[in-house]
């Protein structure tokens, strides 16, 4: 396995938030590693001995067009994280190993007009590589797009994604709609926030209404937080259309129920 594995140097490393990081990491050579639009790749620490401690997937938030893996992060919640807290301790210019595969379904479907995607926090970054793909082939506008985007605070949604997003929103209003929602909305860190308030499932039937979507032309993608998957995909089926879904860790046994 370790003959397998690549090396990826982090170019950049933007910090969001103390527990929300975006990493830009570069392969060498170059183009060692390929993905299509919405996959993910495994990265994890060198152990020195051409091996990989801790690998973990992550979904790629650039095209393979731009050179990089662009990857959004959240540190893992302690005391359970074992590869997070090591990533974190990471700077730029220092290195990961990563797996020579991309693997992952959730891409996007051509076949069906409307497109409805939605994530929690994170789980942003499968769909932020499909709008890239399609906004610099101009395909844009050969569809419509539905992007509700949670998380508890403001500050989680990142302004880099959110206004790039809330940017497709400006320039294609017809064809693209963004909706980032908070769900504490009396906490002082979201004082100011313009956006919708309340979780992602309980947004989703009246979002796809106000956009006039019909059930049979529209798919609505699901990532991040098994358990805002596991309700929105209930509601998304009853109201009839297809779901796919990106499940980023194990849901909650109650959600099961
Ligand atoms: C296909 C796929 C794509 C993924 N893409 C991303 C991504 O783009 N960005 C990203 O930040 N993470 C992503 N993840 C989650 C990621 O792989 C790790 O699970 C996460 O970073 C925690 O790793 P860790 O080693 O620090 O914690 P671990 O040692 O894996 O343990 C953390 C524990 O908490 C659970 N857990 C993991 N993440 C969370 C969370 N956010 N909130 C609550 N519990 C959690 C795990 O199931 C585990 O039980 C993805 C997971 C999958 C399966």
């Amino acid at each position: 396995m370790g003959r397998e594995l690549l090396f990826a140097y982090i170019m950049r490393r933007i910090d969001h938030t103390p527990d929300l990081a975006t990493f830009v990491l570069k392969t060498e050579p170059r183009d060692a590693f390929s993905w299509l639009p919405g996959q993910y790749c495994t990265i994890g620490i060198d152990d020195g001995k051409g091996g990989i401690v801790d690998p973990r997937p992550y979904s790629i938030v650039s095209c393979p067009e731009d050179g990089v893996i662009e990857l959004f992060v959240e540190l893992g919640p302690p005391p359970d994280g074992n590869l997070t807290p090591k990533l974190w301790a990471l700077k730029e210019y220092d290195h990961v190993r990563l797996l020579p595969k991309a693997k992952g379904k959730l891409l996007f479907e051509p076949a069906f007009r409307n497109h409805v995607m939605v994530a929690t926090v994170t789980g942003i970054a499968p769909f932020l590589a499909m709008l890239w793909r399609h906004f610099r082939e101009q395909t844009l506008a050969d569809h419509r797009f539905l992007i509700l985007h949670g998380a508890r605070y403001q500050d989680e949604l990142t302004s880099r994604y959110r206004n790039e997003l809330s940017d497709l929103a400006t320039l294609l209003p017809d064809q693209f709609c963004y909706v980032p929602a908070i769900t504490k909305p009396d906490e002082e860190r979201n004082r100011g926030f313009l956006g919708a308030v309340g979780r992602l499932p309980s947004l989703l039937e009246g979002a796809i209404a106000s956009r006039g979507f019909v059930a049979e032309e529209t798919i609505v993608y699901l990532c991040g937080n098994p358990d805002m998957i596991v309700a929105a995909k209930t509601i998304a089926e009853r109201l009839g259309c297809v779901t796919r879904e990106e499940q980023f860790w194990k849901p909650a046994k109650e959600a099961l129920r």
